[in-house]
């Protein structure tokens, strides 16, 4: 009995996940300098084929600035995905990859006259606005674009707020909407954002129900609408042993809702950027120097706040330190390499005890990390990125 237990507990499996990709790190030590972060391209497909499988009828859209690296996006455009860009600049790069500008979103709900030039020109036709001023901006320089109205949901539950910025009040969705058709848009339908790494089921359901109610007004109203974009917000495990997040369960919620309100016609697409690339990414750092302040060990590394974990500052994110060394563990401190004392990664990990030289990495740091690094400050690169 406790050894069928044992075999079916979940660290075991956990273990030889481990000391797989620990081979990995190792290997790589070989040819690379640290600090440098491996993309997984299994994990991209996997995380690609398990949102697809948990929501079948909602087309992804990978929203590019989780991670814009080149490997990352020619996965997706192989795996046959839509890409969220915000700018001319993530549009430039996709189309450049191989995106087709139909499997392309413009989500930004305030861009540009530039911007908006480059998108008719190359012919990326769909884009979400939030109020009327972008509207006449739409009209004047990319008349018939293909519109979604924003609006503003509960973020309750998220770990990053993205409505504070955008979003229109619902009640004004159907009239914002009747505008862009008065001025020569195509009015689609509507786009939600429920704020990143967000756990809360009930900030779907509650945006689908009101997004159904827009659908119902539109329709009575002779605009009948055609897309509900449900926006990213799917949340990932950051920690080895975090509850509380179950992506299986949540979509198999949403993916109910949506049938229940909606036409059979209507569309759906969403932007996920953390759940596609989080899990893939695993950043892998060396200690380059020890001393012992407060009462413990400090750890500096080859990275730190300015590179690849700025993700604890502008994402709010926490991450797990962990190290090639086995044994006693103790309260450590761990820094990151600029002269600034902010650049503190931690002042409490229980890691074993490290050496000048050793390896520190941390798994699930695809997303929001290297894309807000700094290029350099103090002269620390941030980490070189490698598909593997
Ligand atoms: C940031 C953002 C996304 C991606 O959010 P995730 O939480 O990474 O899934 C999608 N759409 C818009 C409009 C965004 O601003």
């Amino acid at each position: 009995m406790s050894a069928q237990l044992a075999t079916l507990q979940k660290p075991l499996k956990s273990k030889s996940e481990l000391s797989g990709i620990e081979n990995l790190i190792r290997a790589m030590l070989k040819k690379h300098r640290t600090p440098f972060m491996l993309i997984k391209r299994c994990v991209l497909e996997k995380q690609y084929r398990r949102f697809r499988k948990c929501l079948p009828d909602v087309t992804p859209y990978y929203a590019v600035k989780a991670n814009a690296h080149p490997g990352i996006i020619k996965t997706f455009v192989e795996l046959g995905a839509g890409f969220d860009v915000a700018s001319a600049t993530e549009m430039k790069q996709v189309l450049s990859l191989g995106a087709m500008p139909s499997k392309i979103i413009f989500a930004h709900t305030i861009k540009s006259p530039e911007d908006i030039i480059f998108a008719r020109r190359r012919r990326v036709r769909l884009m979400t606005f939030d109020n009327e001023t972008e509207l006449y901006k739409l009209a004047k320089y990319y008349p018939g674009a293909h519109v979604l109205v924003r609006i503003k949901v509960a973020n309750d539950g998220s770990v990053v707020e993205l409505s504070l910025k955008f979003g229109a009040d619902p009640d004004q969705a159907f009239f914002l909407l009747r505008k862009a058709k008065a001025l020569g848009l195509v009015p689609m339908g509507i786009s939600f954002h429920v704020g990143s790494q967000s756990t809360n089921v009930e900030s779907y359901l509650q945006a689908l129900e009101i997004s159904a109610d827009i659908f119902e007004e539109a329709k009575e109203g002779g605009l009948p609408l055609k897309i509900l974009d449900i926006g990213g917000g799917f949340p990932i495990q950051h920690f080895d042993n975090e509850i509380g997040i179950n992506f299986e369960r949540m979509a198999c919620q949403i993916k109910k809702e949506t049938r229940r309100l909606f036409d059979k016609n209507v569309k759906f697409m969403a932007e996920p950027g953390r759940f596609l690339v989080g899990p893939a990414g695993i950043l892998v750092t060396q200690v380059i120097g020890r001393t012992f302040r407060n009462n413990k060990n400090y750890y500096y590394l080859n990275d730190g706040i300015y590179g690849d974990f700025s993700g604890m500052i502008f994402d709010h994110c926490r991450y797990e330190f962990k190290t090639l060394r086995r044994g006693q563990k103790f309260l450590s401190a761990i820094a990151g390499p600029t002269c600034d004392s902010f650049d503190t990664l931690s002042e409490s990990s229980e890691i074993a005890e490290l050496y000048v030289g050793d390896v520190v990495y941390v798994k699930n740091i695809g997303a929001y990390s290297s894309v807000s690094a700094t290029m350099g400050f103090n002269g620390f690169p941030p980490a070189k990125i490698i598909m593997v």
